[in-house]
């Protein structure tokens, strides 16, 4: 599963595709959710048959069919970005607590309301 993701990864940054909306190098973070920044590409680059031109653009205001949320900073919330990366624990090969990069996301998937909110801010699995 890593090695899957990592390679996903790769592929994503080093081919070459473009992206229209540049979502591209973003993946849900969390193991086992092919929810990423390639699929959300895929969408805007599709048309959308309700306004008759790409998904999300300023034609079209269609929902993406997921969200992809990034961590709280460490300087602005360095709290609830440990409880998120707690909340994923990925194990990191050495042991330690994984942390978020500048690219990590998490999808809406995980947020009991489908997006971080006052009640549940966190992200569950
Ligand atoms: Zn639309
Ligand atoms: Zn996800």
């Amino acid at each position: 599963m890593h090695q899957e993701f990592w390679t996903s990864c790769w592929i994503v940054r080093h081919c070459g595709l473009t992206l229209s909306m540049g979502f591209g190098h973003r993946n849900c973070v969390v193991l086992g959710y092919p929810n990423n920044g390639q699929r959300l590409g895929k969408w805007a680059a599709t048309t959308c048959e309700l306004h008759g031109c790409n998904n999300g653009s300023s034609m079209c205001d269609c929902q993406p069919p997921f969200k992809l949320f990034p961590f709280p900073t460490e300087k602005k919330n360095p709290e609830r970005r440990l409880q998120w990366a707690k909340n994923i624990s990925r194990n990191s090969l050495n042991g330690t607590l994984w942390m978020p990069n500048k690219d990590s996301r998490v999808c809406n998937l995980h947020f009991v309301d489908g997006e971080p909110t006052a009640e549940t801010p966190d992200p569950t699995l």
